[in-house]
């Protein structure tokens, strides 16, 4: 079976080419992502409008660049796969759009996939997972623990009740005049810094439960700069990495205390070979894989997380999602419709259109 993966819900344009045959592990035969990043950056953040046209414009063009990387043509198509929500509705659109085309012109059944199982059901695309397994999912837009049971069967046991770590990271980078996506550039500074030099909050630790809050970590670190600024007149590059590096270290903290209890709950249902997964974003992060790593050997847990690529937006992992819902027996039809939202714990109404 060779699935093609459209993915346009936020700021990168993907197509990719999946293809399993029988029950092996299915193989990637390419993976074409188009960033957006130099389109947003004079306006400090994704604009929606400008997201959806560059999607528009480039979406065509991955998807000949990924049947070109993967030698096919587009009668070899089994099936394609598209992200149907959530996020920023113009973007989603955009591949719908194209997927529902593709799907009435070489009349191949179309499946629509939520971007949240994408990143959440990537381990078990490059890694032997099995149902059950605890997932953190930690990305630009969300933070939550989730039980997989199934591809499209998750328990929610907490998540942040404000800001995603993502945000966190990309708001920091702002503040600190770093280039964005944040995520990368705070972490490079971090490498030179002091993780003790500004001691930032760590939200809801004193609270029982996996909840989280980022939100006041910003407030702190703009207080922290403002006043080395007032003091000096600037931020020198040390400042710079001190501030990087104990905003990351909180970031770090919570992350690692919150998982040592959600591994908690999680292995009082599941005590049999229990297993952490991280995916999206920001579990591209290495202070946070190290540290996750260390949580879950001391709680008897394993622990994977996928190749830094597949933790960011791309459409293999959208490929990957459809290829489950595909055998599972789930098609969509043109009346497929795009969501802005769409909780990955509940079946969500669709918003818009005249969906299912
Ligand atoms: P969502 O998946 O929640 O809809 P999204 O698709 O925008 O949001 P992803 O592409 O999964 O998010 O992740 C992007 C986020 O990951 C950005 O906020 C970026 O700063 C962050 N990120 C990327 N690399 C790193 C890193 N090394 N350390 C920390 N954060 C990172
Ligand atoms: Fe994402």
């Amino acid at each position: 079976l060779t699935i093609l993966g459209l993915e346009s819900s936020c700021d990168d344009t993907a197509a990719a080419v999946l293809r399993q045959s029988g029950d092996d592990a299915p193989e990637i035969l390419a993976s074409i992502v188009y960033g957006q990043t130099e389109l947003h950056a004079p306006f400090g953040g994704v604009v929606p409008e400008i997201a959806a046209r560059a999607h528009a414009e480039k979406l065509d063009l991955s998807v000949q660049e990924a049947l070109s990387a993967a030698n096919l043509s587009l009668s070899e198509i089994d099936a394609i796969a598209v992200t149907s929500g959530p996020g920023l509705i113009g973007g989603v659109l955009s591949a719908v759009m194209c997927a529902k085309g593709l799907s009435a012109g070489l009349n191949i059944p179309l499946v629509g996939v939520n971007h949240l199982a994408g990143h959440a059901l990537t381990p078990r695309l490059t890694d032997q997972v099995t149902f059950p397994y605890l997932m953190l999912l930690v990305s630009g837009g969300h933070c939550q623990f989730l039980i997989a049971h199934g591809p499209e069967k998750f328990t929610r046991l907490g998540g942040t009740i404000d800001d995603a770590p993502g945000e966190a990271f990309d708001k920091t980078a702002r503040l600190l005049g770093l280039p964005q996506p944040g995520g990368p550039s705070v972490q490079k500074e971090a490498e030179a810094g002091d993780p003790k030099a500004h001691r930032f909050p760590r939200p809801l630790l004193d609270r029982p439960g996996c909840d989280m809050s980022f939100s006041g970590l910003k407030t702190a670190l703009l207080r922290a700069r403002d006043a080395i600024i007032s003091e000096k007149g600037g931020l020198t590059i040390k400042d710079r990495a001190d501030l990087c590096a104990s905003f990351q270290a909180a970031v770090v903290d919570v992350l690692a205390e919150k998982t040592r209890r959600a591994l908690e709950v999680y292995m009082a249902e599941n005590p049999s070979e229990p297993l952490l997964a991280v995916a999206g974003g920001v579990a591209a992060n290495s202070a946070i894989r190290a540290r996750l790593e260390t949580v879950c050997a001391e709680s008897g847990a394993a622990f994977t997380a996928p190749p830094l690529a597949l933790c960011t937006d791309n459409a293999a992992m959208i490929a990957y999602a459809g290829l489950e819902r595909f055998k599972s027996g789930a098609r969509d039809d043109m009346g497929l419709s795009a969501r802005p939202r769409w909780p990955l714990d509940q079946t969500a109404p669709a918003l818009l259109g005249s969906g299912k």
